[in-house]
């Protein structure tokens, strides 16, 4: 059959309440422009994150329910820390209420002022927390990677010429080198097998370990399993694992790849590493056999990680935004290509070419959306970027995009139909949208809760 289906019945439903472009223009104004700070009941198709946003199966509710509450050593742990392993095969596994908590611990134990992390791409909330020890986030994707009209197999691939040219130079700077997989801030692409399996040869001359921020990590192998050559009978579990083969640990957000709606952990081996973070993670998060999740929580990542490398599952998930994409592109709007896993980014560049970087075209594009449709999206540009120059004044981002990421689970085609009808719509009245400036923004991260005004 030629139409791919949902692999999942619906059992429970949401109910989504239906607002009128006045009630919106009301909303966003009462939001500062920031569409971080609209309420989520006055939003139709929420796709500013797929971080935590997923469906939970019934096999995980079920799992719940035998969530373990103890304090120390609950059987809900020895299962998570089960399915981690079966994942990962790293000998330690620390648990974390999300990924972010993971960076801070481990980048607090590894890294100091003026060492250099070099990654394909940094998400934001690594970037932040590299930066909070003094340390540099630098990114070194390859030159494909940053051409969003490029089609190209794997363009968050690091670059391996770079990443040498920077050992020679800087190696006694340089704690660990991360691969983001797949690559969120560069557009959600994958990374290939061969391009970690070098990276780690490259390392090892200079005795660096790797670490993967593994968040997408059964997404990226589904890509590689449908686009490396020699990997198409390969299952996704061997693939994950020849992955995770080829690192020295990871962290991971379990509210992307484990179908969770918080959690998140380290795996490593290097034992020096891992008591001084589980010390850390004593003060900070929790006892290190739950470190800030509750017991429940632990079950439904355990059971969320055997069904993310189904393979039926995969192939729904990357082709809902390939689908998606598809059309934007028969209609003439401009996305990152190929199609991301777990979202789609438009190119505000292309969209608002009258918009100059600092009125922040992407953050334009997603008020537009909310306005005519009441779709929520994120902007990953200058206005996420947040980096000044001496004067103070914006500097821009490689890229405007406009970011789609896409709930797991929770969506059907319809709702995508009404996407790209939506998309279309504030496409085809793209000419005299006004840029906007910020009125208020914090030290960090400021894309979370500055507030803008229109131009
Ligand atoms: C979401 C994400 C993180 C941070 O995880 P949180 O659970 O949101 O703290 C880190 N890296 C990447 C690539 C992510 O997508």
């Amino acid at each position: 059959m030629k139409t791919l289906i949902e692999p999942f019945r619906i059992k429970s439903i949401e109910h989504i309440k239906m607002t009128t472009r006045d009630e919106r223009e009301k909303f966003l104004k009462e939001a500062n422009y920031n569409v971080f700070k609209i309420r989520s009941e006055n939003v139709i198709l929420d796709f500013l994150t797929d971080s935590g946003t997923s469906a939970m199966s019934s096999d995980q509710w079920a799992a719940i329910m035998k969530g373990d509450e103890s304090y120390a050593c609950a059987k809900s742990w020895y299962n998570f820390e089960k399915a981690v392993k079966k994942i990962t095969n790293f000998k330690n596994i620390i648990p974390t209420h999300q990924g972010r908590a993971a960076e801070r611990l481990l980048f607090s134990v590894v890294l100091k002022e003026g060492d250099i992390v070099p990654n394909n791409n940094h998400f934001d909330t690594t970037r932040a927390n590299v930066e909070f020890t003094g340390a540099e986030a630098l990114d070194l994707v390859i030159e494909e990677g940053k051409k969003p009209e490029l089609d190209y197999p794997f363009k968050g691939n690091i670059d391996i010429k770079k990443l040498e040219n920077l050992l020679e130079k800087e190696s006694g700077k340089i704690p660990l080198c991360m691969i983001t997989i797949t690559n969120n801030a560069g557009g959600g692409q994958p990374v290939s097998l061969q391009n970690i399996r070098e990276t780690k040869q490259l390392l090892g001359k200079y005795n660096i370990p790797l670490f993967l921020d593994a968040c997408r990590f059964a997404e990226n192998a589904y890509f590689i399993k449908k686009r490396e050559n020699g990997y198409e009978s390969k299952s996704v579990l061997e693939i994950v694992n020849e992955m995770f083969s080829y690192a020295d640990g990871c962290t991971m957000s379990a509210k992307k790849d484990a179908f969770a709606n918080i959690g998140g952990f380290i795996a490593l081996n290097d034992e020096e590493v891992t008591k001084k973070t589980r010390n850390l993670l004593i003060l900070t998060e929790g006892f290190p056999t739950y470190g800030g999740m509750t017991g429940r929580d632990l079950e439904a990542i355990a059971v969320g990680l055997e069904e993310i490398i189904q393979e039926d599952y995969l192939n729904y998930r990357l082709r809902t935004a390939e689908y998606l994409g598809e059309i934007l592109l028969e209609n003439g709007i401009s996305i990152v290509r190929p199609a991301g896993g777990h979202a789609l980014y438009i190119d505000a560049n292309a969209f608002y070419p009258h918009i100059p970087y600092y009125e922040f075209p992407g953050q334009a594009l997603c008020c537009e959306l909310y306005l005519e449709g009441g779709i929520r999206g994120c902007e990953i540009g200058t206005f996420m970027f947040g980096k000044k120059n001496e004067d103070g004044k914006d500097i821009a981002a490689a890229m405007e995009l406009v970011r789609l990421a896409f709930p797991r689970r929770v969506y059907t085609q319809t709702h995508f139909d009404y996407a790209a009808e939506v998309i279309i719509d504030v496409y085809n009245k793209r000419e005299g949208v006004k840029g906007l400036k910020i009125t208020y923004e914090p030290e960090y991260l400021r894309h979370f809760t500055s507030d803008l005004e229109r131009l």
